[in-house]
């Protein structure tokens, strides 16, 4: 008998007969005499409708108006899913983040957690007995705002209630029965994992692979969170994520991963002296724009080019706050490319393994596709290419790594 955290992701809870799987599969667990607390995400695609809905009515709307509508989805899943489980007989309450004592930061939209004061939900657990549901991806901040943690972010929720509970497990149901070599909806041969390391799984998931928010492993790791994926829907043994994973074969990567949300910018005719990239990227960083790759090509005329990649979704914005110093940063133009994406590989024997890079460009030419820009790390290789070479290059590339 112990504490255990479950999260239900939007497919799992988006209509009546899933809610009733999902508060089948929490009072399995309470009936086996564990205390359970239950984090859900809003049900289907309702946040991308709320979206949706703010942008037809007001194109610019504040965030904190944005989180004070994207809100409202984990609410109606969570009210829901509690009215189920009474219904088959069994005591349940639903909490707001900020009942369940969720206090973050004030970034509206990408908020952090700071604290959770679990109090409320100890107090139910205890005194109640109650099965407890929490609205996922929320919380207040210091203005007694309701703020929202970024897309995906119920599983940073139920990681950071886990913690501070100090749950004896945390189980991420999903649409998928676990963590794969890539995504198993459009790769071929894509093979469940048993384990894999947080810091494998950290890269996978900041690198674009959503099945875990990236923060929520980060938290897993730091506090030592005993986590696991597994589906809402199969019942099959799920994935472990730990400090130390056994690997059941030998492998040189443990996963490849596609992100969409990239945009290349260059800037072209840049003068080619000191000083430019530091302009350039402080200007970028004020703004809270996070540049990740970057290029600069060779100088040639006393002109050179700096290219670099940011998220999709700020490349608008760096355009605009680059072509205001067009004449301070001296450069001839700039060029914009969002139909790009970014495709990596992680493996943490990378580094004792010479010619891992080599491999995945040879999985790429013999594919015949093109590489725009290239950058390693000790566990990883990232390259970037034309979106519509996005799931080809994925699967070319695992062919290669994975084939028997
Ligand atoms: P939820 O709504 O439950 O949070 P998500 O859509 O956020 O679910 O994450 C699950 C999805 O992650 C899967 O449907 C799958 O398409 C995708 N995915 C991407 N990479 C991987 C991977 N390496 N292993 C498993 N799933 C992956
Ligand atoms: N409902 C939020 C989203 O769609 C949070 C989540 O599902 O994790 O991004
Ligand atoms: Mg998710």
């Amino acid at each position: 008998m112990g504490l255990i955290v479950q999260k239900f992701g939007g497919t799992s809870v988006a209509n009546k007969e899933r809610l009733e799987n999902v508060a089948r599969i929490i009072t399995d667990t309470y009936r086996q005499g564990h205390q359970v607390v239950a984090v859900l995400s809003a049900q289907g695609k309702t946040t991308d409708e709320l979206i949706a809905k703010a942008m037809d009515i007001n194109p610019k709307a504040s965030k904190r108006e944005m989180d004070m509508l994207l809100s409202t989805g984990e609410q109606i899943s969570c009210s829901l899913c509690a009215m189920a489980i009474q219904a088959m007989g069994y005591p349940a309450v639903s909490l707001t983040g900020w009942q369940a004592g969720f206090q973050t930061n004030s970034s509206y939209s990408n908020a952090k957690i700071k604290k959770v004061r679990t109090e409320r939900i100890q107090a139910e657990l205890d005194r109640n007995h109650s099965i407890v549901i929490v609205t996922g991806f929320q919380g207040l901040n210091k203005f007694d705002d309701n703020t929202t943690l970024g897309r995906g972010g119920s599983d940073t929720s139920a990681v950071a209630l886990a913690a501070a509970l100090k749950a004896d497990l945390c189980q991420i149901y999903t649409d998928v029965d676990g963590i794969y070599t890539a995504d198993p909806r459009y790769v071929e041969g894509a093979r469940k994992l048993e384990e894999i390391t947080f810091d494998e799984m950290l890269e996978l998931a900041s690198l674009g692979a959503q099945v875990l928010h990236n923060r929520s492993v980060e938290m897993a790791k730091k506090y030592r969170v005993n986590l696991e994926v597994l589906s809402s829907f199969s019942g099959k043994p799920g994935t472990k994520v730990k400090e130390v994973a056994k690997q059941m074969e030998k492998t040189q990567i443990s996963g490849v991963a596609k992100d969409k949300n990239v945009a290349r910018l260059a800037l072209v005719g840049v003068e080619d002296k000191p000083g430019i990239a530091y302009q350039v990227f402080s200007l970028l960083g004020k703004e809270n724009i996070n540049v990740d790759i970057i290029l600069q090509s060779y100088g040639r005329d006393e002109r050179q080019d700096i290219s670099f990649t940011v998220k999709r979704s700020d490349a608008d914005q760096a355009l605009a706050i680059l072509s205001e110093h067009q004449a301070t940063l001296g450069f001839d133009h700039i060029d914009v490319n969002k139909e790009v994406v970014k495709v990596s590989i992680v493996g943490a024997g990378m580094l004792e393994n010479a010619g891992v890079a080599a491999k995945m460009f040879g999985a790429l030419y013999d594919a015949d596709i093109n590489i725009h820009m290239i950058s390693t790390s000790e566990i990883k290789v990232s390259v970037l290419l034309d979106e519509i070479n996005g799931n080809a290059a994925v699967q070319a590339i695992h062919d290669k790594f994975f084939e028997d």
